[in-house]
């Protein structure tokens, strides 16, 4: 994928191609939520599309299928309407007579058919089975993933909690510790073709989570001063786990390591921010900007406590 400074079409279809990939790692089916309704059926095929039954025709009756001699015909060839009282008839198409075991087919596809309601009138429209008037909104996607996310944390017995920062924060951190953030290397594993997998700031490595939250080297930078900031030492850490959950800190009361806990998820969390301001609107905050950033939103969070 070239050309990927037009951030209008190429930020909307790549916030499309993610939601797509989250919304699949998230148990729902994204693909068979879009759900066709037939109105005339004369943009529906016939054999080739599922709309009835458990799978398209063509699986059911293999047979049938390969005597049929417009493979693609569409419903409204296959079912009209005749008569005042409308009965459903069925105009086949076969390369020869159907005999024996093609025949008995063709009896069980009419019983199948006799049950659909076919009312020949409107076009076949889709509709998204996610909202109740059937249209696709992607606002209504986003709350139902934040509702999914929210669903699975909390019925998750080993997640972390810290209750100095938002809820959002520790959604965020509890997705970090899974590696569910959607981090280059993650959409690649996914099978989205990208213009590239480096890391979008320093280009420096490949884009993981591990890079993205600890290794980047802007993430560093920021890193090393929230450690001075709050009197810990030089920055040094290797895993995700020691940086978010292990509180390192030997020498603070119980409710100073909670503090300091909740400084580095906030870090962590801007950190990500930050990255998704330069993907989608070309612009980030240097080191010290992120770290005003950290010091006002850990005071506010602080205060509302
Ligand atoms: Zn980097």
């Amino acid at each position: 994928m070239e050309g990927v400074s037009q951030p209008s079409t190429s930020t909307v279809w790549h916030n499309i191609i993610v939601t797509g990939a989250i919304i699949e790692d998230m148990h729902l089916s994204f693909k068979s939520s879009f759900v066709k309704t037939i109105g005339d059926g004369e943009s529906t095929s016939f054999w080739q599309e599922h709309w009835i039954g458990n799978d398209k025709l063509c699986n059911v009756f293999p047979r049938l299928y390969r005597l049929e001699t417009n493979k693609t015909a569409s419903i409204k060839d296959r079912i009209s309407l005749s008569g005042s009282n409308g009965v459903q008839v069925h105009p086949w198409s076969w390369v020869r007579g159907l005999f024996g075991r093609a025949a008995g087919d063709r009896e069980r596809l009419e019983l199948l058919l006799s049950s659909f309601e076919f009312y020949g009138t409107a076009a076949d429209s889709w509709s998204w089975a996610y909202a109740s008037n059937g249209l696709f909104s992607v606002k209504k996607l986003s709350t139902l993933i934040d509702e999914q996310y929210l669903f699975q944390f909390s019925s998750n017995p080993e997640t972390i909690l810290n209750n100095i920062v938002p809820k959002k924060i520790e959604i965020f951190i509890w997705r970090t510790l899974k590696k569910w953030i959607l981090v280059r290397v993650e959409l690649d594993k996914r099978g989205i073709d990208l213009h590239s997998v480096r890391c979008p700031l320093c280009d420096d490595d490949i884009e993981s989570v591990d890079h993205s939250v600890i290794f980047c080297k802007h993430a560093m930078e920021v890193w090393d001063r929230v450690f001075k900031w709050w009197n810990q030492g030089n920055f040094s850490s290797f895993s995700l786990a020691e940086l978010l959950i292990d509180d390192g800190a030997n020498s603070i009361s119980p409710f100073g390591k909670k503090i300091w806990q909740a400084l580095r998820w906030i870090c962590a969390y801007l950190l990500w921010k930050n990255r998704n301001n330069k993907v989608f609107y070309d612009k980030y905050w240097t080191a010290q900007v992120t770290l005003n950033e950290i010091q006002v939103k850990s005071f506010e969070w602080l205060n509302s406590r």
